[in-house]
């Protein structure tokens, strides 16, 4: 009997939430402000890296209020030992002070308000609605565009393309674990340069080694 590519991505994906159940967001917060904060300093940085740096931040600084009294080149200090810190030094002080002009100092709850801030793309934003607000969104990073595009879930050439193909695929409601599922399974198996395509959970359904 044949199997259809349906059936086989059927399978992937449901092996993967069995696989990556209990997957979390590796960056450590205490709040969507936090969370966000974060996210904007992940860029082009890992995230161990980036939680050994809000560890300290974030004990002093972790709330809008207390983020506005620093200066950028004082936030440039603290931050100094991640990729790209003047501009995200510069966009985190902007984009906390439109927070307390205009959200009274909350996180806003849509993709459209999101991107408005400095610094704040669309998987940003896509970050803080799924992990931080629990809202359908399904964040595309480098794992997650590599792992759909060998497991055949897209051919999209950007994230926007590929995540449009992950929406159409996945259920609404398991956008945001995607997100985990897929992340997870980048980072510890399909990894960019060395699959470990022979302890895979999913390769006997993978368009690679088929
Ligand atoms: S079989 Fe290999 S290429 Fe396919 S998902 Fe697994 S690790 Fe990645």
């Amino acid at each position: 009997m044949s199997v259809s590519r349906a059936d086989n991505n059927g399978r992937i994906l449901s092996t993967l939430a069995e696989v990556y159940a209990d997957s979390r967001a590796a960056l450590e917060y205490d709040s969507v402000y936090q969370l966000l904060v974060a996210v904007m300093l992940s860029a082009q940085t890992n995230d161990n890296q980036v939680n050994k740096i809000t560890r300290e931040l974030f004990v002093d600084y972790g709330t809008p209020q207390q983020m506005a009294t620093l200066s950028v080149a004082e936030l440039e200090q603290k931050i100094k030992t991640c990729g790209l810190y003047k501009n995200k030094a510069k966009n985190i002080v902007a984009a906390t002070r439109i927070l307390l002009d205009e959200y009274d100092g909350e996180v806003p709850r849509t993709r459209e308000e999101l991107v408005r801030l400095p610094g704040v793309g669309r998987k940003t934003a896509n970050v803080v609605l799924s992990v931080g607000f629990d809202l359908p969104a399904l964040a595309v990073d480098t794992h997650i565009f590599r792992v759909a595009h060998r497991l055949g879930f897209s051919e999209g050439k950007t994230p926007d393309a590929v995540e449009a193909d992950l929406c159409a695929l996945i259920p609404e409601e398991d956008w945001a674990r995607a997100h985990h599922w897929f992340i997870w399974h980048g980072r510890r198996v399909c990894d960019a340069r060395r699959p470990k395509c022979d302890d895979c959970p999913v390769n006997e359904w993978c368009p690679k080694l088929l």
